[in-house]
């Protein structure tokens, strides 16, 4: 059996394993690849996916880095069946159609910008809602446990992976020539004690292990310091008579956030008469779906939804789904909560509440989730003083809150428990879904804590898996890796800095401040000509 790393192969995005056996060709996963340009090119390029020829896939949870491709795939001729949970099959119905969404309106941006230029609108979206739609027939639901066999010689079965809704993580049964490997593929795995998600299925025995390692470096702080500091901020802003804004994802980290909040009520931390938005039509229609799916929720909510409470509901909350109600939040200068997406800030409604919000002393912007480098999140987060919102610069003068408590990820301790509930003889481990500085370290620990073999494949790496836990490599990665054409981006380089040969002048006349950013900049820039150049 051969296995090939399309994606989250020293990085967190793009999750997908093509694995092809005597009987079948067919997948795990089939994320987006979410990031740099660089990285992002791979969503244009699928040859090596070579859709018409999958199988099937199975997928472990409906966030889009891990199912966003599904509509490239359809578009490309891709007819087999799609394995998931019910409540993942729900979230990829909305999921998928929202992303088809974005990719058109984002091809339509571009489209009359090149126009405005006197160039040529030839943008086309990645993919459009009609691929989207294309997806939803060909998905089978499963349940956890469940044994299910999507081809000969092949069967596999869920487990909760205590994620978000519907996660799971796929055990896999492949047998071959009268023997049989069991590959087990973890998905994303849960924080232990999240709010309303299971904690993590124990898995215990595999040959092979494929392991995400988001936070394969470190931990996250508790759960009841992170309530606290949320309580910190709505007691900040309520009593300056301002507004709470919380950048949430939609799908899980917006109903954790209803969830606090209905604790923080209940324990007498949240003003009865602060009314709570929830501003976004995808996050309301992902709130639904947890609402249908009681079942999958772990037993202390299912304790509370028995008991008649429901741990999505506030007596304050306000659904705003148009964008008259969207726009009305800001009209009222009353104090507030106002969950929002997109959860990076980077698009959607969440910009036009910082727009009216961020600059104001006594507001509060509270981060509840990962912030990618180069997001505007991920700039407020870092300390910037003014950011640039829809063409306009804001000043920064609300107080800022990080919280990191919320995470839907396991830390790197709970990783190496996880990995615990293993009968670990011999087994060998590939650290997937992960930055490779945070791969090394929880790989290192690996080893020497449990004295297992760990690999961590790169991006196009692809190897056959033996029984005995051995395998090899058929294509080296870097053989297989695509070449970047370097040559544009040295003319580039070289042009720009003839631009800044002709502005030295203009630099020496700002002020001494100015200036010595400047020079700062300058410095940054030399220390990366240097690392390209030590390259050789
Ligand atoms: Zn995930
Ligand atoms: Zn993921």
């Amino acid at each position: 059996m051969k296995i090939k790393f399309l994606g989250a192969a020293r990085t967190v995005t793009g999750s997908c394993f093509v694995i092809e056996t005597d009987k079948a060709r067919f997948a795990i996963d089939c994320g987006m690849h979410q990031g740099s340009d660089q990285i992002e090119k791979r969503n244009m390029d699928i040859t090596p996916y070579d859709p018409a020829h999958i199988d099937f896939f199975i997928i472990t949870h409906a966030h889009i880095d891990h199912s966003g491709l599904l509509p490239r795939m359809t578009q490309k001729g891709f007819k087999g069946s799609i394995y998931a949970t019910e409540p993942t099959g729900d979230l990829l119905n909305i999921l998928l159609l929202d992303s088809a969404h974005i990719q058109e309106v984002e091809a339509a941006g571009k489209n009359k910008r090149l126009l405005r230029t006197g160039m040529k609108a030839d943008a086309v979206p990645l993919y459009a809602t009609k691929d989207a739609e294309a997806v939803m027939p060909l998905v089978k639901t499963r349940k956890y446990d469940e044994v299910f066999s999507p081809a000969p010689g092949i069967s596999a079965r869920f487990q909760d992976a205590g994620h978000i809704l519907g996660a799971a993580i796929v055990e896999l049964f492949v047998e071959e020539s009268g023997e049989t490997l069991k590959l087990v593929f973890s998905g994303d795995i849960g924080r232990p004690n999240q709010l309303l998600m299971k904690d993590p299925s124990s898995v215990h025995q595999a040959d092979y292990l494929f392991m995400e390692s988001t936070y394969g470096n470190r931990n996250h702080k508790g759960e009841l310091e992170s309530l606290d500091e949320l309580a910190e901020a709505i007691s900040y802003s309520y009593s300056n008579g301002e507004k709470v804004v919380i950048p949430a994802f939609a799908v899980e980290r917006t109903q954790e956030i209803l969830y606090s909040l209905h604790l923080l009520l209940r324990g007498g931390k949240l003003p009865k008469d602060m009314p709570v938005y929830l501003d976004s039509p995808l996050a309301i229609k992902a709130t639904e779906i947890f609402r249908h799916h009681k079942s999958y929720l772990d037993s202390e909510t299912q304790i509370l939804i028995k008991a008649g409470e429901d741990p999505l509901l506030l007596p304050n909350l306000k659904m705003s789904t148009s964008t008259a109600d969207s726009i009305r939040i800001n009209e009222t200068r009353e104090p507030a909560i106002v969950i929002s997406a997109s959860g990076m800030c980077n698009a959607g409604r969440i910009k036009h509440h910082l727009r009216h919000n961020l600059w104001r002393p006594g507001a509060s912007i509270v981060f509840v989730g990962f912030q990618a480098e180069g997001t505007p999140g991920r700039k407020i987060v870092d300390g910037a003083k003014k950011i640039r919102i829809n063409n306009e610069d804001i000043a920064i003068a609300a107080k800022v809150f990080t919280i990191n408590g919320f995470s839907a990820h396991a830390g790197q301790d709970q990783l190496l428990n996880w990995l615990k509930n293993f009968q670990t003889g011999g087994m060998q481990v590939f650290l997937v879904h992960g930055e490779f500085s945070a791969q090394e370290h929880l790989a290192s620990l690996i080893r020497d804590k449990f004295g297992l073999s760990v690999t961590i494949p790169e991006y196009l790496e692809e190897i056959r898996l033996k029984p005995g836990r051995h395998f090899e490599a058929i294509k080296a990665p870097v053989a297989a890796e695509v070449q970047t054409n370097l040559s544009p981006l040295l003319a580039d380089l070289k042009t720009k800095l003839d631009d800044v040969s002709g502005k030295m002048e203009k630099f020496q006349s700002l002020s001494s401040s100015q200036q010595a950013e400047i020079a700062d900049l300058f410095r940054q820039a030399t220390l990366n000509i240097d690392r390209i150049k030590n390259r050789s």
